[in-house]
């Protein structure tokens, strides 16, 4: 062991309960740890706010093991190490000429924990993180090595796997080629312009403090060879210098912005590595509802708009295309994702979740699975199509519940 995961999660909202807590260098060494523990979760980065990632047994983390990252031209993928950052894997890949579709708000984040929980970026056209996985090698319950690909009957329940069903090691992503990227940051959008912004670019970010009935910011992150938007641009104005989307926070900690080109990786995220992305202190809810309702759901919202004022830092609306895996909040919906940057007050917020959640509860929503929710259990089980699929595969996988942690019993409680 070189060293061991940290105690808490990044927002430190969380101290993992684990008894133990091991960094391997070697996926032997992993399969050996997994093989003899009883209860067992890898952790990535500790970027989810909620005990998805929490165990009483031993916790994992992949960050000791070799920082491989293989590029395959032929078939358009690259296989990573699962523990490395997605802003690690960008330069690399951007540096053999590849790029990958999209990209979240921060690059910060590990592959594998992105993948497991759906992770999104924007984009009507795009998926969500995970549907750019074309394979995974994993450590299952007894320590042995499987790996699955797109041809694998199973594959579509495995990838937003939410730890549940192994160890990832290594993940092969879908790459496209490098390309150059613009953003734009547009000032006071009106609320009934937003489909028009979503689908006016690549990858667009909508930011509001729910204190008007106006969009505070909109990112739009175009393709370079596009042209920029007019200077009226559906009613807006210009950004007249860098901002962040939290008020008050400071801009440099932003990827740049005023039509300034530069590559994708630097771009797409709305955070720079090597900076704190958001706030730093918060905690963050998110909904996924599909986009036929969306405007039905946000209106829902506004019955409630002071209280989700008064804990808010800022609400971000992002678009996500429909995708086939099982668990994602996209599943078979293009999707609106009503994300929420909180105060760093549970007490204060939970409240306010509990609220929200009442007003999304028409709409079928999906809540982002590393995130803040309280919504029951049944009605997020309604939610998935291919809810008893996974369950099924939870029972094939882990028959012993090694993987299992409070929040999946809760979840997937065991037949
Ligand atoms: C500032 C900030 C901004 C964010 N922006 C976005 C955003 O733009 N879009 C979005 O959708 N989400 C966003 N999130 C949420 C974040 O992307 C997810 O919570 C993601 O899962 C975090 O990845 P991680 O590597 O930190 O995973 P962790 O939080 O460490 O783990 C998440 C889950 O993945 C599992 N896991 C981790 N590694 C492995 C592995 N090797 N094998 C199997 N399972 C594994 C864990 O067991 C756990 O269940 C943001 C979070 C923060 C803090």
């Amino acid at each position: 062991m070189i060293d061991t995961p940290a105690a808490r999660n990044w927002a430190g909202n969380v101290r993992y309960s684990a008894r133990r807590r091991h960094r391997p260098a070697t996926v032997d060494e992993l399969r050996r740890l997994v093989a003899g523990s009883d209860r067992i979760r890898a952790v990535g980065t500790g970027h989810s706010f909620n005990r998805l990632g929490d165990t009483t047994g031993d916790l994992v983390s992949l960050a000791g093991l070799p920082p491989t990252v293989d590029l395959d031209p032929e078939r358009g993928t690259v296989t990573v190490a699962a523990g490395l950052r997605y802003g690690d894997v960008a330069t690399r890949l951007h540096g053999d000429g590849y790029a990958l579709a999209n990209l979240a708000s921060l690059p910060h984040i590990s592959v594998a924990g992105a993948v497991a929980t759906g992770t999104h970026g924007s984009g009507d056209a795009h998926g969500n993180l995970a549907t750019a996985v074309a394979a995974l090698e994993l450590v299952t319950a007894d320590g042995d090595l499987l790996t699955v690909d797109r041809a694998d009957e199973r594959f579509a329940g495995m990838v937003v796997s939410l730890g549940a069903l192994g160890v990832v090691t290594r993940v092969t992503l879908d790459v496209v080629p490098t390309f150059d990227v613009r953003q734009y940051v547009r000032l006071d959008l009106p609320g009934d312009a937003l489909d028009a912004a979503f689908a006016s670019a690549y990858s667009v970010s909508a930011f509001t403090g729910w204190r008007t009935g106006r969009i505070d910011q909109v990112w739009r992150k175009q393709r370079a060879d596009q042209p920029p938007p007019p200077a009226d641009w559906l009613g807006t104005r210009s950004a007249p210098a860098q901002r962040h989307p939290v008020p008050g926070m400071p801009a440099e900690n932003c990827t740049p912005q005023l039509g300034v080109p530069g590559p994708w990786h630097e771009r797409l995220p709305h955070f720079r590595l090597g900076f704190t992305p958001s706030s730093g202190d918060e905690l963050q809810s998110e909904y996924h509802v599909a986009r036929e309702v969306a405007g039905d759901a946000l209106a829902a919202l506004d019955a409630v708009a002071d209280r989700i004022a008064a804990v808010l830092q800022v609400c971000e609306l992002r678009t996500v295309a429909a995708d086939g895996l099982w668990l994602s909040p996209n599943h078979g919906r293009d999707s609106l994702a009503i994300h929420f940057t909180w105060i760093g007050d549970e007490v204060a917020v939970r409240p306010v979740v509990a609220a929200v959640e009442e007003r999304l509860a028409p709409f079928a929503p999906r809540p982002h699975w590393g995130k803040v929710f309280g919504l029951d259990p049944a009605s997020v089980a309604a939610a998935y199509p291919r809810y008893a699929d996974f369950r099924a595969l939870l029972a094939e996988l882990d028959p012993a519940g090694k993987f299992r942690t409070e929040l999946l019993d809760r979840h997937f409680p065991r037949s």
